[in-house]
């Protein structure tokens, strides 16, 4: 999306990595993790610097140029640098957000599973993500204890294999689309040999912040016929959304995979009516139906993004008034220990 820059001309920055197609492997290695560089591509004033490397000591700045390049240089409240660049507000103690804010320790059978509602689990597959997103529920995720190490995978897939009441897997991180399509193939090729499972689902932030990551092997992949799959996708604003991710989910859809789009209700990124209604229509333009609005959890040093309930319900009961209901995202929030998502 281009908007006008203070002079009337596109002040989107100059961003030479995105100058010809980018290998995604190649854009995920080359990403910004300097705040001070990223303040100067967007031409903002460096006197936040010492707050935003403070922040970052604990959880790094990550953000890849060609996310960055759809930020609007010279506006310090861009919703896209909203959402990567690190805070001093982080750092403030907030009671009543903390660090593992689902109780997620207590729904591990083994390392590398999280059960939490019937049918279903999360496969940790990786602790690496493309963007580190400020709001992230696991940024202080024990990642080290789930990584799947070879005898790792393995316990994890032989618990698989024994609970023959899990119909899906869900790949989480971590983003797993951050795993080369060898290591995806291959995990993919083991899974599918456990006969009780029947769906496939990835979350996934990478399509979004970094184009080209569903290569043809991993669409055909997604697309086979042992799977149902789904690719939920985390978009939050529609400037995130480009012309190449709809070629993409194209892609996807022509093998019979379901796109959606899970969002979190984040303060000064996507709490208002226009940006909450320009999100699901730009969505619905790229092919992808929106499907949870997530009311943030509270994880320490989040709690600046936090939206209240109340104004939170009106924003979703007057988005409902505005679009027709398949646009309209269930609003939502995870309560540690309750079988499924809760509506608010
Ligand atoms: S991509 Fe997902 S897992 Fe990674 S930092 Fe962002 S929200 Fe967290």
């Amino acid at each position: 999306m281009t908007r006008p820059g203070p002079q009337g001309g596109d002040a989107r920055i100059p961003v030479r990595q995105v100058a010809q197609k980018v290998d995604w492997q190649q854009a995920q290695a080359d990403v910004i993790t300097d705040p001070g560089e990223l303040l100067a591509l967007l031409r903002l004033d460096a006197a936040d610097l010492p707050a935003a490397l403070r922040a970052a000591a604990d959880f790094p700045l990550r953000v890849p140029r060609a996310y960055a390049a759809r930020m609007q240089a010279g506006d310090a409240h861009d919703p896209l640098l909203r959402q990567v660049l690190t805070s001093p507000e982080e750092l403030a103690p907030t009671p009543g957000y903390d660090t593992d804010p689902l109780a997620e320790a207590d729904h591990t059978p083994v390392p590398g599973i999280l059960h939490k509602y019937h049918g279903r689990v999360l496969l940790v597959v990786t602790g690496a993500c493309a963007v580190h997103c400020r709001y992230c529920f696991r940024r202080h995720f024990p990642y080290q204890s789930h990584l799947p190490t070879a005898a790792r995978l393995d316990e994890a897939l032989a618990w698989l294999a024994g609970h023959t009441d899990i119909e899906e897997v869900i790949l989480s991180g971590g983003d797993p689309l951050s795993l080369s399509d060898r290591r995806l193939l291959d995990l993919l090729a083991r899974l599918a040999a456990i006969p009780h499972l029947r769906r496939l689902r990835i979350h996934s932030r990478l399509p979004v912040v970094i184009p080209g990551r569903m290569t043809p092997t991993l669409v055909s992949a997604l697309g086979d016929a042992r799977w149902d799959s789904v690719l939920v996708l985390h978009a939050n604003h529609a400037q995130e959304l480009t012309a190449s991710l709809a070629a993409e989910v194209r892609a996807l859809q022509q093998q019979g995979v379901t796109v959606l789009n899970q969002a979190v209700l984040l303060r000064g990124v996507n709490d208002s009516l226009v940006a909450q209604e320009a999100l699901s229509q730009a969505l619905f333009r790229h092919g992808i139906l929106p499907y949870y609005l997530h009311q943030l959890d509270r994880v320490a040093g989040a709690a600046h993004f936090s939206v209240p309930d109340d104004q939170a319900r009106s924003l979703h009961q007057a988005l409902r008034h505005r679009l027709p209901g398949y646009l309209v995202p269930r609003l939502v929030r995870e309560v540690a220990g309750d079988l499924s998502k809760t509506p608010l």
